[in-house]
């Protein structure tokens, strides 16, 4: 029971992403990890697993770094004590790296895990949502773009709609025949006419799904 009840709320959060521009996938996902860093630094920095995860790492890659300093500069009130506790863990690591032993920081990011994991659960949430007739094509109407990455994965799941694949053909020659509107509109002797939402945001279409 709970577990539909659960799985009800993400299907309508993906409902409420098809109207952004961007990757349903790569959205839930950042969040889950933006989640994660907030667990980290507000109760978990004094878990000793948690600080050996960061051991193991050692520290962050450098992509989870900026994600890391961005929710500290974001939340102030989280503070700097925690992710100093975690930084004091790698002593050992910096004087090994200094006398030049190989030391490869942030290879086993415990950030990266809870991503992996993360995209895994949605991917599969996404395959759930397009199962249903009425929702991909409303995912097919939508401006939302499931990126590159994310089309190669669910390409390669059994499960996955059999239009999926034709849909992101659509939805790409959509946005390139959009992003050539705009161009067009540009020219002066077309200026009088109006640039609608979708050409005036194909290029951000296109960036976010190579992304
Ligand atoms: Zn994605
Ligand atoms: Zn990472």
């Amino acid at each position: 029971m709970k577990k539909s009840v659960e799985s009800g709320y993400l299907l309508g959060k993906i409902d409420e992403l098809l109207d952004r521009v961007g990757c349903p996938i790569c959205e839930l996902t950042f969040e889950s990890v933006d989640d994660n860093i907030d667990t980290l630094f507000y109760e978990n920095v004094n878990d000793p697993s948690e600080r050996e995860k960061f051991s193991a790492g050692p520290g962050f890659c450098p992509k989870h770094l900026k994600m890391v300093e961005e929710h500290l500069k974001m939340h102030p009130e989280l503070g700097i004590l925690g992710v100093s506790v975690l930084y004091g863990t790698l002593d050992d690591d910096l004087k090994r790296a200094l006398n030049d032993e190989s030391v490869n920081f942030g290879v086993r990011c415990q950030l990266c895990d809870d991503e992996a994991d993360a995209e895994k659960r949605y991917s599969d949430l996404f395959i759930q949502y397009i199962s249903n007739e009425d929702r991909i094509k409303k995912y097919e109407n939508s401006i939302s773009t499931v990126c590159l990455k994310h089309t190669r994965d669910l390409l390669k799941n059994s499960n996955v709609n059999s239009n999926f694949k034709g849909i992101q053909e659509i939805k790409i020659e959509r946005t390139l025949n959009s992003l050539k509107e705009f161009i067009r509109k540009n020219d002066y002797r077309y200026s009088k006419e109006p640039v609608t939402i979708m050409e005036g945001e194909a290029w951000k279409v296109i960036s976010k799904f190579l992304y």
